[in-house]
């Protein structure tokens, strides 16, 4: 019958291709490097015992969330609260106490409470466009500064713009404070460092043998931030949820396949809030997202619960899960 109406014909053509080009580009855009993901490219790995998760548990994500909004406390907080979840917070130590920021009561809170507090400059200027003195003031005293406002444990330094994890000098100056950092943008980190289709690394130590620094090592840990993904391809809120989704099975199908954890996606929240600006999630989505780790027995962890072996030159989960 559909034949016979070439009209009825085409608006279906053009119906199921406009969905098609709204579902699937903007999710498998290569530009992220997910549709690698997608497509299983990604090279084998090694198996080992040193990982303390259980081998069956397939399902691990670390929620983030950066720059110390206060929606982040007012809006992510009580969802978080709802399924136990602890997440990472990473704080711009002069934005503290401003408007629209968390309160140093409140990120005591959350330390308090068992989140982790991680250290993402004094100002969020970009850290390869300043001098060696302004950029190691900007690493070293942000750690100081939380210290004195209270946070005992500071376990992990957060790039500005994600600017900062290819430059030596930089990562020299972070290793001196940290044993963890984190950039992007990447859906998935692999605690191995070797599953992604940028480089050949089969371990995370820092350095090749001819002195330069490897794509990802533990001052270069791969976070992904959705609502930038988001905003690249254009995606609404149940587009974005499926892309959510997509990411999450991603890493549970490698997993599965390696029959040990290896690929986390670290997710990075920015604000949580009903503007609609840039780099804000919608409550309902957000909310949405916590459900389905749920609804699916996710377990998730923050920064502070990963590790880093020296020997073997990996990072692996510190907590039982
Ligand atoms: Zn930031």
């Amino acid at each position: 019958m559909i034949e016979s109406i070439p009209g009825l014909r085409n608006t279906k053509i053009l119906v199921l291709s406009i969905l098609t080009t709204l579902l699937v580009i903007p999710i498998c855009s290569p530009s992220t490097g997910f549709s690698s993901i997608i497509d299983g490219s990604q090279p084998s790995l090694l198996n080992d015992s040193n990982n303390t998760i259980s081998a069956n548990n397939n399902k691990v994500v670390v929620l983030s969330f950066d720059d110390g909004w206060d929606d982040q406390y007012s809006n992510a907080k009580p969802i978080l609260d709802t399924y136990g979840y602890k997440a990472s917070f990473s704080i711009i130590c002069e934005d503290v106490e401003k408007a629209d920021h968390m309160s140093w009561e409140e990120i005591n809170t959350l330390e308090d409470e068992g989140h982790d507090i991680g250290a993402h400059t004094m100002t969020h200027k970009v850290l390869t466009e300043m001098s060696p003195e302004e950029m190691e003031f900007e690493v070293s005293e942000s750690k100081q500064c939380l210290r004195d406002n209270g946070i005992e444990d500071v376990n992990y330094f957060s790039y500005p713009k994600n600017e900062g994890s290819a430059d030596k000098v930089v990562v020299e100056t972070v290793s001196q404070y940290y044993d963890l950092a984190r950039t992007g943008n990447d859906p998935l980190m692999y605690l191995h460092c070797d599953g992604f289709t940028e480089s050949t690394q089969t371990d995370c130590r820092t350095y090749t043998e001819d002195g330069e620094l490897t794509f990802v090592n533990r001052y270069s840990i791969m976070g992904w931030s959705h609502d930038s993904d988001r905003m690249r391809d254009s995606l609404d809120d149940s587009q974005t949820l499926q892309m959510f989704i997509e990411v999450m099975n991603s890493a549970t199908n490698y997993n599965m396949n390696e029959g040990i954890t290896n690929a986390i996606p670290i997710i990075v929240y920015h604000n949580v809030d009903n503007t609609g600006r840039n780099y804000s999630t919608i409550i309902d989505l957000f909310e949405s997202e916590m459900r389905y780790l749920h609804d699916n027995e996710f377990t998730v962890l923050n920064m502070a619960d990963l590790g880093y072996n020296e020997n073997a030159n990996y990072l692996y989960i510190k907590k039982e899960t």
